[in-house]
């Protein structure tokens, strides 16, 4: 028999009436004659509920104390399903993280899978039942709660998936799969049929939020493809897969826009080794994650180094900034108004003459780049926030992503 496993995230179980459809749903592929697991996720925005009353009751609550709240999210989730498919009939039965051996390290808030044991589920599956699994949360080998970080429901997805080596991994979402750019920014977006995990990477981190960039990373290191696919209809998702013969055909695949950046600019900084090292060491050990960097070294020995980080880490950056510009006499300016716009695609391996198609529809929009950087699949720009839609619309018409690009 083969095994499907089936997440379904927080939109999908929202309600009452939104878990009796997603038990159905599972039901019906049960009834298709599959062995079948589901990872579901805590019930719509429920999470964001529990990190708000955590911060009512502390401006700073520990990591551990995090982790032990809201891995509950999911618990109510788990039961609730269960309930609903023996309700109907199905024999099913739930699975907290210890429950299953799913042993993480002990990260708390961002804790890394390293094993699971399947023998129950496979016992379970055997005798007939739907298993259901909490995502998003682990446990350590002394048996304290982790996480895997925000929307980890998809990792723990492929995680089972890859353990279990079952046939087929759905994410069922709220949405029709991955478009070619945000549809509620750009109503030409189209659906894309299938995308390789480079490119989803790229994607994600560029701002589409579809799917947990480490679920991604997963999925690619075991082979498991994912199928993204809407809980509302029956339409075929994106399936994203390994890079295969032929995808390079299509020059870009997608765009995207992450409009929450600020630019921090570093000028006359002594032009001499180690700076750079110590500059970033010490952002990185006030866990500030920095985007793209661009360092400019004049003839008179200084150098300007300028990066991106995200809005929300602007006021932490400052703070440590302003201390290291002091010690290495340079001076920092902060801007708290970049978007940065990008076009992703396997293409542009094989393809020339993707950057200035992108650099001359954004000239021809007159917005100014004010930075560029590029991968091997991808090519960023820089721009001002209050010309980001505008920005990623031309730049998605310039590739006419949304009228072909079938792959
Ligand atoms: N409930 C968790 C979150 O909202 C995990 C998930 O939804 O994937 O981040
Ligand atoms: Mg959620």
């Amino acid at each position: 028999m083969s095994i499907v496993v089936m997440k379904f995230g927080g939109s999908s179980v929202a309600d009452a009436d939104r878990i009796r459809k997603a038990a159905l749903r599972a039901i019906k592929t049960r009834k298709a004659g599959h062995q079948v697991v589901m990872v579901v996720s805590a019930m719509g925005d429920s999470t964001d509920g529990l990190v708000d009353l955590a911060r009512q009751v502390s401006s700073s609550p520990s990591k551990r104390e995090m982790d032990q709240l809201l891995v509950t999210g999911e618990q109510v989730t788990i039961s609730l399903m269960a309930m609903a498919m023996e309700a109907m009939g199905q024999p099913a039965i739930s699975f907290t993280a210890g429950q299953i051996g799913m042993i993480t390290d002990d990260v708390h808030t961002k804790a890394r899978i390293k094993s699971i044991d399947v023998r129950r589920i496979h016992e379970q599956l055997d005798a007939g039942k739907v298993v259901i699994v909490a995502g998003f949360q682990g446990v350590t080998k002394e048996g304290a709660y982790t996480t895997l970080g925000r929307g980890g429901s998809n990792v723990t997805l492929v995680a089972i998936a890859a353990a279990l080596k079952a046939d087929v991994c759905e994410n069922y979402t709220d949405v029709d799969g991955i478009f070619t750019a945000d549809p509620r920014i750009v109503p030409t977006a189209r659906k894309i049929d299938r995308v390789s995990y480079d490119e989803m990477l790229e994607l994600a981190s560029l701002g589409a939020n579809v799917l947990h960039n480490r679920a991604v990373e997963f999925a690619k290191k075991y082979n498991v493809p994912i199928h993204v696919r809407n809980s509302n209809n029956e339409k075929k998702g994106t399936m994203i897969v390994a890079e295969s013969h032929g995808m390079e055909r299509i020059v870009v695949s997608g765009a995207a826009l992450k409009d929450k950046l600020a630019r921090i600019t570093l000028r006359n900084v002594p032009d001499r080794p180690g700076t750079a090292a110590k500059i970033f060491h010490t952002i990185a050990t006030h866990n500030i994650v920095v985007d793209d960097i661009i360092q400019i070294v004049a003839p008179n020995r200084v150098a300007t180094v300028a990066f991106t980080v995200d809005l929300a880490d602007l006021a932490d950056a400052r703070k440590v900034v302003d201390k290291l510009s002091r010690e290495l006499g340079c001076t920092a300016t902060y801007e708290d108004h970049m978007a940065k716009v990008s076009v992703v695609g396997v293409g542009m391996r094989v393809h020339t003459g993707v950057a200035e198609r992108m650099f001359a529809a954004l000239a021809k929009a007159k917005i100014n780049i004010q930075n560029i950087t590029t991968s091997e699949i991808k090519i960023s720009c820089l721009i001002d926030r209050a010309q980001g839609k505008t920005a990623l619309k031309v730049v998605h018409d310039a590739f006419k992503l949304g009228k072909r690009n079938k792959r």
